[in-house]
This record gives C-alpha cells, structure tokens and sequence, in this order.
C-alpha cells in the first residue's frame, strides 16, 4: 500500500498560495447566500422552512439558507440508509476505501476552497482553516489505509486448529447517525462520516446547524468521487426537532457524536434504550466537552510555557474541544509565567478573519457570544480581571476578546465548566503534586499539558494525569491524525481516539466462522 504522511500545512507565506486563498475567499462570499437542499437516497428536497447560515466575522452576511428537514424527512432518510445498507456493506472493503482515497484527492486539489468556507462559515482564520482542511484529509487516507489492513489481518489473528478452516470477518454495523460539532465542521464531520462508510455502514449526516454549508460542500465532494446514492444521507436540522427521532430510531444501529457533554449525554441516555420493533443493542460513540489545563512546573522553560498556553487558549477563540482553559502554576514562578502570558494576550489582535493580521476571529454565533459574555461576568466575582473582557465591533460580528483571570480557586466555575470562549483562569499550586491534584479535580479528561524540565515529574504527570491526551512541553491543541490519536476520559466521552489504530472497531462488528473439513 502506498504510505503517506500528513498533510503538510500551507506556507501562506508564499505569496502564490496565499492570492489563491484570497481568490478562493472572494469566490466562496460570491457564491454565498445560495439555497441548500436535504439529500435523501441522493435526491435533492428544497423544504419550505430554512435556516439560515451567517458569518460570524460580519454577522449581516448569509452563508447560505438552509433546508431543515423534519421528522417525516428524517424517516424518508432512515429508511433510504436502511436500503442502501444492503447493497453498501456487500462492496468490498478495498472499494470503499478507494471510494475515500479519490475524496480525499479532490479535497487536496480543492483545499483552498474548503478552507475559504470554513473563514466565512466558521470565523476559523487562514492558518486554522489550513488545518481543518489537511485534518479532513488526513481522516480519509488514514480510515481507508486502515479498513484494509482491518480486512486482511482479521484472519492472522486466529490460532490455527487442525482440520477446521476458520475465519474472522470485520462485518459493518448498520446505519450510523452522524452528529458532529461546528467547530471542527469539516474535519470531525469527515472523520465521523468516512469512517463510517469505510466500514460499509450507511449514514444519516446531520450536520451542526451552524456550519451546514461546509458539510454540504463536501458531501458534494463524496458525490464527485462515486458514492453511491443513499450511502450518506445529508441531512441538516434542528438537534432538539430530529436529533431525538434519529437517535431513538428502531433502524439506528449505533449513533456517532461529537458535541457537548450535555447532548452527549442525553445521546447516551436515549440510545441505551431499546425502541419498539428494534433488534439490537446501539452502539454509542460519543466525544464530548474538555476543561483542559495546562501545568508550568517551577524549573520549566518558562517563555516556552507562557506561549504555549496563549496559542492553547486562545487559537480559534478558544472554540476548541482541546483548547487550554486552566493555567496551574507552580508558586515560585506564578507571577513570572502570568505576566508574561498577559503580555503575549496583550499583543493578540482580533477582528474579520479575512484580515490576516489578525490572530483570532469572532466566536461562532450568537447563543456562544451571549454564554461566554455571562462566564466573563462570573469570572469577574471569582477572580481578578487581567486582561480582555469586552466585547469590541458588536456592530459587526460576535467578536471577544481574549480574557485572563488570575488567582481563580481550583473549584470556581470558570475552573470548572466548560465555557468554549478565550477566557483562561490561572491559579497557583504549592508544588508540583499540588498541581496534578488541581489538574485532575473536573469531571473531564480530554487534554492537558505540563512544561517541566524534571525527568521525575514527566513519569509521574504520565502516570497521574488523566487525560486522554497528554503533552509534554508542547501546547495541548493541535492533534495530527494517525500521530496523535485523540479522544478523553470521564465525561469528555468514550474514548474513541480518532484517528487511531483501533478507531473502525467501533464502527464494525466480528464474525466468526469455523467450517469442519
Ligand atoms: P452541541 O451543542 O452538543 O452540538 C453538537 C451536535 O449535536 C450538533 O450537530 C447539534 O445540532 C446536535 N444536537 C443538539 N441537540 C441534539 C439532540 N437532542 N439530539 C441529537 N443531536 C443534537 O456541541 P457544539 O456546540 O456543536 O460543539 C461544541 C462542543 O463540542 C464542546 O463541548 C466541545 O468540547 C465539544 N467537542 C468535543 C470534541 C472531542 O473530540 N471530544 C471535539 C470537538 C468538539 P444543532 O447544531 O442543530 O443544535
Ligand atoms: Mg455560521
């Protein structure tokens, strides 16, 4: 098999690169406001009632109306996966790899364009985009590498037994509910839908109903690269009017989610149980919240750390599942570390994404604006205001500014909750076990890191610190497929590791037969 190797972000300092980007942006703003249909067992349904789909960057400007399908539509889609299930799971697993491998190359020759549309969709800038785009591309040469190397070690994994030939088979599930967050709209989006097709499941996409445009592209994408009608069903709605229907459906054979502890949890709740008529146990694999910390430890680098933790927090507007929110700093270098991290924030400037001077966007849309204004409130009472906390351009888009507390108890809220804005909380620890203790004290488990130079605390941090995934002198954001395999503990969910060696187990079942000679 052919290897590869990531997908080498782009060098926007070539200028080539970057005027294509920018033309790809003007193009995308050209092409925005358009109507976008459901799909259903490929066919295109206009519905009366749409969303719509705005920019956050400059909110009076609409990404594109959106069909929302309702309930009758989502049962047209669930049976049209159901039929399609038959004939998909039969092709073997070499073409449905293929089938990832030619979208992951018209991705590559249309990455640009992606990217444009995250900008204006999301308020993801440039570099973030880039990232998202080559993170989506990487999902499908990986899945599609690994379902075939899934097909031909199954049987290796026997223990031979004479006069019997005997076989294993990783067999498909069913049809899979996809539901993915807005925040990676492209890559977790991909990476959820191709694995599970990959696997020979059929799919229900229902995209986050901020970022459908994005999901529509691609399914268009899919399209274009020979995927058989009704193998992903687009299908963009209400969460709170489908998402139950989808999830409680006797036809959902296992559901895939990335979003919010809360959802995730009510996914959970609901797919546990067994509807009228259904005749399996669902599947649930569900990637949720985080509330990250970031440890400097007193013999650290500490330059290294301040800017680690800034890029950790504030990177997309801290609208990461990954993104530092928790600063644990060991006493003796406290102020050093804080001051310097105010410093880097200070510098920081916001503003439309199309500018690229700037480092961070807007937040994603308004219900995240008003949340994250309200933890900056609470913050205010439970720590001491250092820098940020207002809210610039309202005019124009749902712009915040990247905001730090000092000297935040381990148990107050905003060390807590999860708030998904820039707003980063500092405290101080009495040592470096202290530190791992603060670290640990939420119900999550997604990311973290530590910058020490203390050979003994690096084991230890490794040990102790439980997280899914762990860095060490390296800021907590920026999981690359296939290296970094990434998913949490506790409530941050099931642990799935995408991009991972084990990840299409999850999206397949094993079948075992033994014929006497
Ligand atoms: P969210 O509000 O939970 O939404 C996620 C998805 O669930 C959306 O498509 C949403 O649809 C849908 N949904 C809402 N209610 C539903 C219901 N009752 N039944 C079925 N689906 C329903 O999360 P978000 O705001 O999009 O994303 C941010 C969250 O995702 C953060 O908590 C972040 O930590 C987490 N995240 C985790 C990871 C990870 O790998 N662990 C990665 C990225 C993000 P609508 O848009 O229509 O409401
Ligand atoms: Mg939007």
């Amino acid at each position: 098999m052919i290897p590869y190797g990531p997908e080498p972000f782009t060098d926007f300092s070539n200028l080539k690169e970057a005027q294509a980007l920018d033309a790809a942006i003007a193009q995308a703003r050209q092409e925005s406001g358009a109507n976008i249909p459901l799909v259903i067992g490929g066919e295109r349904i206009m519905t009366e009632k749409k969303t719509k789909s705005i920019n956050p960057s400059r909110k009076a400007e609409i990404v594109g109306h959106i069909s929302k399908a309702d309930q009758a539509q989502a049962e047209q889609a669930m049976q049209s996966a159901y039929a399609t299930f038959k004939t998909w799971s039969k092709v073997p697993p070499e073409s449905r790899a293929g089938l990832l491998f030619k979208a992951a190359a018209i991705l590559r020759r249309r990455k640009h364009e992606f990217s444009a549309w995250l900008m204006i969709e999301a308020g993801k800038t440039r570099g973030e985009a880039d990232a998202d785009t080559a993170e989506a591309i990487d999902f499908m040469e990986y899945y599609g590498r690994q379902m075939i190397n899934m097909a031909k070690r199954s049987n290796d994994l026997l223990v031979p037994y004479p006069s019997e030939v005997n076989r294993l088979e990783y067999i498909p599930l069913g049809v899979g509910i996809v539901i993915p967050p807005w925040n990676f709209p492209l890559a977790i989006m991909v990476g959820m839908t191709t694995a599970s097709i990959v696997a020979g499941n059929t799919v229900v996409l229902k995209p986050a109903s901020t970022t459908p445009v994005i999901a529509y592209k691609f399914f268009e994408i899919l399209e274009d690269a020979g995927m058989p009608a009704g193998v992903v069903n687009y299908l963009p709605g209400s969460g709170a009017e489908i998402g139950d229907f989808l999830v409680t459906h006797k036809l959902t054979r296992y559901i895939a989610f990335t979003g919010s502890r809360d959802v995730g949890l009510r996914i959970h709740e609901l797919s546990a149980k067994v509807s009228d008529g259904q005749m399996w146990l669902k599947r649930y694999i569900g990637e949720m919240g985080g509330k990250d910390s970031i440890i400097v430890d007193k013999d650290a680098d500490l330059e290294a750390a301040a800017q680690g933790i800034v890029a950790s927090a504030f990177g997309f507007s801290g609208q990461k599942c990954s993104a530092c929110s928790r600063a644990i700093i060991h006493k003796d270098v406290y102020d050093q570390v804080l001051t310097r991290a105010v410093e880097l924030t200070n510098q920081l400037k916001i503003g439309d994404v199309t500018d690229h001077s700037n480092f961070t966007g807007p937040v994603v849309d308004e219900f995240a604006y008003n949340k994250i204004l309200e933890f900056i409130e609470i913050g205010k009472g439970e720590g001491r205001l250092m820098t940020g906390g207002n809210a610039p351009m309202a005019d124009l888009g749902y712009y915040i500014e990247p905001t730090i507390f000092a000297d935040v108890d381990p148990q107050a809220r905003i060390m807590q909750e999860e708030i998904f804005g820039p707003v980063l909380a500092f405290t101080k620890a009495n040592e470096f076990g202290h530190a791992l203790e603060i670290a640990n004290n939420t119900e999550y488990g997604l990311t973290g890191s530590v910058y020490t130079r203390n050979r003994m605390h690096i084991e230890r941090a490794r040990e102790e610190f439980h997280v899914g995934n762990l860095y060490f002198n390296r800021k907590c954001t920026g999981a690359i497929v296939g290296v970094h395999p990434f998913g949490g503990f506790n409530m941050s969910g099931t642990d799935s590791k995408a991009g991972g060696p084990d990840y299409l187990l999850q999206f397949t079942q094993l079948k075992l037969s033994s014929e006497k000679l």
